[in-house]
C-alpha cells in the first residue's frame, strides 16, 4: 500500500524519464499528484441517444455493428456502420488501423464508443473513438462520476497519467491529510479530501459550469488555500530579512539640505513622505527592501538620490543598476548634477565599455574612492569588488529577476538596503502575491505644473496631419519622439525598419534635424546622440523602443508611436510618460493599422481616457495577465497551481481573513500550508 509521502517513482510503470518530467512542474511525491487537477472533464455517466447527439458534442453511445469496409480512397481508411434499433445510424472512420483491430469488429456485435459528433456527407460520424467490444467482455465505458482529462506533460499519456492519479486518490482515502484550513473555515467549506475527490471526479449533477468558470466551492477553498501559502511564504522571506542584520545609518541632515537647495524645485509631499518611509528603514539595523511606486514622471529619482546622500554620509557605496545603457548614462548625468556639488564621486559601469576604461571604473569602486556606482547589469559579474556596499537601488525593478537583485546584494559584508524601483504601478492584488515580501512606498501625485497629455488615436493613412503636427510643434521650439514599433523578429529587422520611416520623415520634414537612433549602434553613438537631443540640437527623434524607460527631456512635447496596437497598455503609458515632463502642453498621437480589433479598440480608448498610471495598470492585468506585467522572471505567481489572479481578485479579501488566521497558527503549521502549495523549490525533496 502506498502512502501520500512516497516518491512518485515508487508507483508502478513509472520510470526514471517521467520522473523527470513531472518533477519538473512540481510533482515529486503522491500527494502532489493530488493538486494536478484537471483541465476539463468528460461526461461518460450516460449513453446518449442518436436522436440527442449534436454535433461537435461528445458522447457515449451504445450500437450494434452492421457493416464493416475498407474505403477504397486514396488515402487507406476503416469505415464501420453501427446503427440502434431504431436504424438510426453513425459511421466510424479510422485512418490508421490494423487488421487486428478490423477482423475484431464483426457484423451483429455490440459496440460502446466514446467521442466527438461530426455530421459527414451520409450523416452523424466519429472519427477514432474510443471504443470497447461489449460482445467481446471488454470492460464497460460507462462511469460513475464525470471523467478528468488532466494537462499533460512530456509525451506523458492521458491514460498513464490518470492511472497514477488515481492512485493517489486510493491512497487519499485511506489516508490523513493534515488541514488546517477546515478548522479555520469552520465547516462553511468542504475538507481538502472532499474538495480533491469532486474536482478529481464529479459526481453526475455537479455543477460543472460552474467548475469550468472556477467557481466552485471546492475550486474557491483550493484557491484561497494557495492565495494564503503564496503571501505566507513571502511573509516568511520578509521576516528572515527582518531577522537579519544590516548596517543602521545615523540620519543626516546636511547633505540633503545643501541637495534642497540646489534642486530648483519643492519635493511633493508624496516624494518627502516617501524619503521619510526610506530614511526610517535606513535607520534601522534590518535590511530595507522598498518597492518605490510611482507613475511615470512622478520623480523617482531624486527619491533615490536622497538615499544615497544617507549612505555617503554614513560612509557607505550605493549601486544604482539600471535595465538599459541608455538609462544608466541618463542616470549618471542626473546623479553627477546632484551630488558632484555635494562633493560625492561617482562611478559607472556598463558591458560595452573597453578594458582600460572598465578597469579604472573597477579601481575607484573597489578602493571606495567613489561613493556612487552607477550601470547596468555589468555590476554583478564577478570581478566587480565593492569597497564597502551599503545600499542598492534598482530602477525599474520588473526588468531584473529576483535573483539578479540578490546576486548584487550578496556582494556586501551585511546584507544591504534594497530600494526597488518601478515606473509600472502594480496593482494591489498582484502587490498583495507577488510582493509581499517588500514594503512599499508609494508616489501618488506628479510635480505641480505638469500639463495633462492629449492623447490622440490616429489610422496610419493619416500620416499626412501628422507630419503638419511635428512642423508645427517644432517650429513652436519643441521636440518630438517617434517610436517605431514593429515587432521585428530581431533587432536587426527593427533596425532595418526604423530606417525607413527615418529616411520617410527626412524627405517629408527637409528644413528639421531628424535623426536615427536604435539598439544596435555602438553605445558612444547613442550617448551621443541622447546628448543632442537633451540639448535641443535634434528635432525629430525616430527610435525603437529603446527610449522606453526613463529617458527624461523636458523641452519634448509630442510622441507619435507606430503600430501602437502591438504594443502593451503599460509600455504605451511609459512610452507617453516621455512626454509632459516640462511646461508645454504635450501630445501624444497613437497611430494604428486598421481595422482595430475590438481588444486593441479597448486598450487605445482606455490611453484616451486616462494618465492614470494605477488605472491603466489594473486594465492591463485584467487584459494580459499577470505574467506580462511582472516579466517572465517573476514566476511562482505565473505557475500557480489553481489561482489565478485576474480572474480570483474577488476573492482576496478571504485571502487576506485566512492569512491572518493561519500567521496565528504555529511556525509547523505555517510551513506545512507552504510546502504543500509551493513545490517548485527542489531542495525540499532532495533526499527523496
Ligand atoms: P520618474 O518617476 O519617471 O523616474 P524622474 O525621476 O525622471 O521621474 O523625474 C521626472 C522629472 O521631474 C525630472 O525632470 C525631475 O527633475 C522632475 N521633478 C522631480 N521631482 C520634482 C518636483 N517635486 N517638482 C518639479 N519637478 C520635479
Ligand atoms: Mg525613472
Amino acid at each position: 500500500m502506498h502512502n501520500l509521502s512516497d516518491p512518485i517513482i515508487s508507483l508502478n510503470g513509472l520510470g526514471p524519464k517521467a520522473q523527470d518530467k513531472l518533477n519538473n512542474i512540481g510533482i515529486y511525491n503522491l500527494e502532489h499528484f493530488l493538486f494536478h487537477l484537471p483541465l476539463r472533464y468528460q461526461n461518460k455517466t450516460k449513453f446518449t441517444s442518436l436522436d440527442d447527439a449534436q454535433s461537435g458534442s461528445e458522447v457515449l453511445v451504445q450500437l450494434m455493428i452492421d457493416r464493416i469496409e475498407e474505403a477504397a480512397t486514396r488515402q487507406r481508411q476503416l469505415l464501420c456502420y453501427l446503427s440502434d434499433e431504431n436504424n438510426r445510424t453513425l459511421l466510424l472512420r479510422f485512418f490508421h488501423f490494423n487488421q487486428y483491430q478490423k477482423q475484431q469488429l464483426v457484423r451483429g456485435d455490440i459496440i460502446q464508443c466514446f467521442g466527438e459528433i461530426k455530421i459527414g456527407r451520409d450523416g452523424l460520424e466519429m472519427h477514432h473513438p474510443e471504443y470497447r467490444l461489449i460482445s467481446k467482455n471488454q470492460p464497460n465505458l460507462l462511469e460513475k462520476t464525470l471523467s478528468p482529462i488532466y494537462p499533460l506533460t512530456g509525451n506523458i499519456h492521458q491514460a498513464q497519467l490518470k492511472k497514477w492519479i488515481n492512485v493517489a486518490l486510493e491512497t487519499l482515502k485511506k489516508s490523513p491529510l493534515s488541514d488546517n484550513f477546515e478548522n479555520l473555515a469552520k465547516n462553511s467549506m468542504p475538507s481538502l479530501k472532499q474538495a480533491l475527490e469532486t474536482l478529481h471526479h464529479p459526481k453526475e449533477g455537479e455543477n460543472i459550469d460552474q467548475i469550468a468558470e472556477f467557481r466552485h466551492i471546492s475550486q474557491q477553498r483550493l484557491i484561497i488555500e494557495e492565495l494564503c501559502a503564496q503571501q505566507l511564504s513571502l511573509l516568511k522571506l520578509k521576516n528572515e530579512r527582518k531577522s537579519k542584520i544590516s548596517n543602521i545609518f545615523k540620519i543626516s541632515n546636511s547633505l540633503s539640505k545643501q541637495l534642497s537647495k540646489n534642486l530648483g524645485f519643492e519635493l511633493t509631499n508624496a516624494q518627502q513622505k516617501s524619503i521619510d518611509e526610506i530614511n526610517t528603514d535606513l535607520a534601522s539595523n534590518h535590511p530595507m527592501l522598498r518597492l518605490l511606486q510611482g507613475d511615470v514622471g512622478s520623480g523617482k529619482t531624486i527619491v533615490a538620490v536622497f538615499a544615497c546622500l544617507q549612505a555617503a554620509a554614513n560612509g557607505f557605496q550605493t549601486a544604482v543598476m539600471a535595465p538599459t545603457e541608455i538609462l544608466a548614462s541618463q542616470h549618471l548625468q542626473g546623479f553627477l548634477n546632484y551630488l558632484e556639488p555635494l562633493g560625492i564621486k561617482v562611478a559607472f559601469l556598463t558591458g560595452s565599455q573597453n578594458s582600460s576604461e572598465r578597469s579604472e571604473q573597477l579601481e575607484k569602486i573597489e578602493s571606495g574612492s567613489a561613493q556612487v556606482v552607477i550601470g547596468t547589469h555589468a555590476l554583478f559579474q564577478e570581478s566587480v569588488k565593492f569597497n564597502k556596499l551599503g545600499l542598492v537601488v534598482v530602477d525599474e525593478q520588473h526588468k531584473f529577476g529576483v535573483h539578479q537583485r540578490l546576486s548584487l546584494a550578496q556582494k556586501a559584508h551585511n546584507t544591504p538596503h534594497q530600494l526597488v524601483m518601478t515606473a509600472t504601478p502594480i496593482p494591489r492584488s498582484l502587490t498583495m502575491s507577488a510582493y509581499a515580501d517588500l514594503d512599499s512606498s508609494i508616489i501618488d501625485e506628479l510635480p505641480p505644473g505638469r500639463m495633462p497629455i492629449k492623447t490622440i488615436a490616429l489610422s496610419s493613412e493619416r500620416k499626412g496631419e501628422v507630419i503638419k503636427k511635428i512642423k508645427q510643434v517644432c517650429g513652436s521650439g519643441n521636440q518630438v519622439y517617434w517610436v517605431c514599433t514593429l515587432i521585428e523578429e530581431s533587432e536587426a529587422l527593427r533596425a532595418e525598419s526604423a530606417t525607413n520611416t527615418h529616411q520617410y520623415l527626412q524627405e517629408s520634414l527637409p528644413s528639421l534635424s531628424v535623426v536615427l537612433i536604435h539598439g544596435k549602434m555602438h553605445k558612444d553613438e547613442k550617448s551621443e546622440i541622447m546628448d543632442k537631443f537633451s540639448q535641443g540640437e535634434i528635432h525629430v527623434l525616430v527610435a525603437t523602443t529603446v527610449i522606453e524607460v526613463g529617458v527624461n527631456v523636458p523641452n519634448a512635447s509630442l510622441m507619435v508611436i507606430e503600430n501602437s496596437e502591438r504594443l502593451g497598455l503599460a509600455q504605451l503609458h511609459q512610452l507617453r510618460g516621455r512626454v509632459g515632463r516640462g511646461a508645454d502642453a504635450s501630445i501624444c498621437i497613437l497611430m494604428y493599422q486598421a481595422p482595430l480589433s475590438a481588444n486593441a479598440t479597448e486598450r487605445l480608448d482606455i490611453l484616451r481616457q486616462t494618465n492614470d498610471g494605477f488605472m491603466i495598470a489594473n486594465k492591463d492585468l485584467e487584459l494580459r495577465g499577470p505574467g506580462e506585467i511582472l516579466g517572465t522572471q517573476q514566476t511562482g505567481i505565473a505557475d500557480m497551481k489553481i489561482a489565478n489572479i485576474v480572474r480570483d481578485g474577488y476573492l482576496l479579501k478571504q485571502v487576506r481573513y485566512y492569512s491572518e488566521q493561519f500567521l496565528n497558527l504555529s511556525e509547523d503549521n505555517q510551513q506545512a500550508l507552504i510546502n504543500r502549495w509551493i513545490t517548485d523549490d527542489k531542495s525540499q525533496y532532495a533526499n527523496t
